[in-house]
């Protein structure tokens, strides 16, 4: 399939299990909401950024091509992903709607994946999680993660129980390779350049589309926004 195909379906009918787009910049807590929607709902949570790290931990010839390019801040190939997220959704655990988290994130991308949609019988969800820029800043500065399990944490506003390891696994809690101050500001610069303009494709398609003040209050509220507006 490609960008310029043309969907063969016609829009699915109310009732068709959802894909749930989660959409924001880096640090708006897409991760966090992701993990939580996937415990509450019961549907997988498909993280392309965590699917690339997978590639590149498994030394797999995928994650040797993209690595250079996620330490940059850059962003993939639109093939590569669109390629991995084609075989994750046809998965029989996606068969009661998902979550996608950090996809899509250009244009392209967002076009193959309504065409994918449309033709699995899929319902887009679009919600956009709100954050001002200071504080997310602030809030990557702080971020860690635990390197066996993928648990999320930040060191202000959910620090780990003991300091600098994982709750769940002891394991010490590492910084993202692309958390780093210069990469942060190179992965606001790509979200800018090619992922806002992805609010307008959103808009004009019709399709399910909500924002989200993702600003203040705990993961769990913010989480009850989104479920409320899910309904
Ligand atoms: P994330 O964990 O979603 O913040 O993604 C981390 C990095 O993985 C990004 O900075 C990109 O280098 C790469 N990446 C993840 N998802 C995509 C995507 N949909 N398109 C292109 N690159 C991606």
């Amino acid at each position: 399939m490609n960008e310029n195909e043309q969907p063969v379906h016609p829009a699915p009918l109310a009732g068709a299990p959802r894909a749930i787009i989660l959409f924001g910049p880096p640090g708006s807590g897409k991760g966090t909401q992701a993990k939580l929607l996937k415990e509450s709902l019961s549907v997988p949570h498909i993280s392309t950024g965590d699917m690339l790290r997978e590639r590149i931990a498994s030394g797999d010839p995928l994650g040797l091509e993209v690595q250079a390019l996620m330490q940059a801040g850059k962003l993939v190939p639109d093939e590569t992903v669109n390629r991995l997220v084609h075989e994750r959704v046809r998965a029989k655990d996606c068969a009661g709607g998902f979550v996608l988290d950090g996809y899509p994130r250009t244009i392209p991308q967002a076009k193959v994946l309504e065409a994918e949609l449309l033709r699995l019988g899929y319902q887009p969800v679009v919600i956009h999680l709100k954050v001002d820029y200071t504080k997310i800043i602030a809030r990557i500065a702080g971020r860690r993660q635990c390197p066996v399990c993928g648990s999320l944490y930040n060191l202000t506003s959910h620090p780990p129980k003991q300091p600098e390891l994982c709750d769940l696994d002891g394991a010490r809690l590492m910084v993202r390779d692309d958390d780093r101050e210069q990469v942060v500001r190179a992965r606001l610069e790509a979200y800018e350049r090619q992922t806002q303009p992805l609010l307008e494709f959103f808009a004009a398609s019709g399709r399910p589309f909500h924002e989200v003040d993702g600003n203040d209050g705990s993961p769990t509220a913010i989480l009850e926004r989104v479920r409320a507006l899910l309904g």
